[in-house]
């Protein structure tokens, strides 16, 4: 079978097997989904949840971030680890969306790329969920199984995306990375994926080789 389709049998199964899979992380609103997002890196989002529980009450606005205390800031979301990059990236961040966005969280990968601490993970990750544009969000979940499956041959997250990209239909880039996570954290795990149970077995290299 070739790639694309296999991509696509891949989307169509999992989509069935998680038909609610969307971004974990808990907002209300772009600024915070943005935060949850720098967050995230190098972190679980369960972990973020609980750091942004009490971090979102008392920063609400780019203002706030931006006149925060450096050393405060890093305080409060030190639990994520990296905090004294992330509290840095954060503050320049939101000084940044004040200065030259308006206090609104740009809506175009361009100009989310001008932040301070934002990626194109963190980019795709705001304009799909927020602005509900396509965007391939390359997690660490989302590549380990783009490799095993065999959609890339390679580590770099901007080249998994741009692989994904030309396997996926445009619609469902978003829809196939959350798949591709929620199914790393039920049944392909880092270290003893459990390929006898997978629906996907069939579309997947790796499990192939593996059940022979
Ligand atoms: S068959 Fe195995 S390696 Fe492939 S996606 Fe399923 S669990 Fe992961």
């Amino acid at each position: 079978m070739r790639k694309k389709q296999r991509a696509e049998a891949v989307l169509q199964e999992l989509t069935k097997l998680y038909p609610d899979a969307k971004c974990s992380l808990d907002f209300t609103n772009p600024l915070e989904l943005l935060i949850a997002t720098q967050l995230a890196a190098q972190c679980t989002d369960a972990r973020v949840n609980i750091v942004t529980k009490e971090l979102f009450k008392k920063y609400k606005t780019c203002e706030d971030y931006a006149g925060a205390d450096l050393s405060e800031l890093e305080e409060d979301i030190k639990a994520t680890g990296f905090f004294r990059n992330k509290a840095k990236n954060i503050k320049g961040c939101c000084t940044k969306i004040l200065t030259e966005y308006g206090g609104k969280v740009p809506d175009t990968m361009e100009e989310l790329l001008t932040l301070p601490g934002v990626g194109r993970k963190t980019a795709n990750v705001v304009l799909s969920t927020i602005y509900g544009k396509p965007g391939v969000i390359v997690d660490t979940h989302c590549s380990r199984l783009a490799n095993r499956i065999g959609l890339t041959k390679s580590e770099n997250p901007d080249i998994i995306e741009r692989d994904l990209m030309k396997l996926v239909p445009k619609p469902h880039w978003a829809q196939f990375s959350h798949c591709l996570v929620f199914h790393g954290r039920e049944v392909c795990h880092a270290r003893k994926p459990k390929c006898e149970i997978c629906t996907i077995l069939p579309y997947c290299e790796f499990g192939n080789k593996k059940i022979k």
